[in-house]
């Protein structure tokens, strides 16, 4: 099923949408505005190909700094960061931000994006961070 997302904020609303989605108004989780019936962006299995992930990611960058989350130990980050790529069956170094976020609504114990990044700096060095600490850890 495709994955709807909000046509103001581009954030997912729901991963499993038809098409003509929603059916009803409803108002989106992330930004809080209407969105009209038949409104919602669908395509893709994941939220990053259905809005494609550049201007998504922007968006939620911007959110997850304002809401100023706390950091974390590394540790933690490299658990949750393996714990999503396999779900989403890519790689850590492949795991995108918006995808990352998506899961963490349906698994709620996994930090959050500001977390996450308050913890690394960026999404980016949190990714390359996770890897070099697997290859690490694998190479003996
Ligand atoms: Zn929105």
């Amino acid at each position: 099923m495709p994955t709807a997302c909000c046509p103001h904020c581009l954030l997912p609303i729901s991963e499993d949408a038809a098409a003509g989605y929603p059916f009803q108004p409803i108002r989106c989780p992330s930004c809080r505005l209407a969105v009209a019936p038949g409104r919602a962006k669908l395509g893709g299995d994941t939220p990053s190909q259905a809005v494609g992930s550049g201007a998504a990611a922007g968006v939620l960058k911007n959110a997850a700094r304002r809401a100023d989350d706390a950091a974390t130990t590394p540790q933690e980050v490299a658990d949750a960061l393996m714990f999503a790529a396999g779900k989403l069956a890519t790689s850590v170094l492949r795991l995108r931000m918006l995808d990352y976020e998506y899961l963490t609504r349906a698994h709620t114990e996994l930090p959050t994006v500001g977390t996450v990044l308050a913890t690394h700096g960026s999404w980016k060095r949190a990714r390359r961070e996770v890897d070099d600490a697997q290859r690490a850890a694998t190479a003996d």
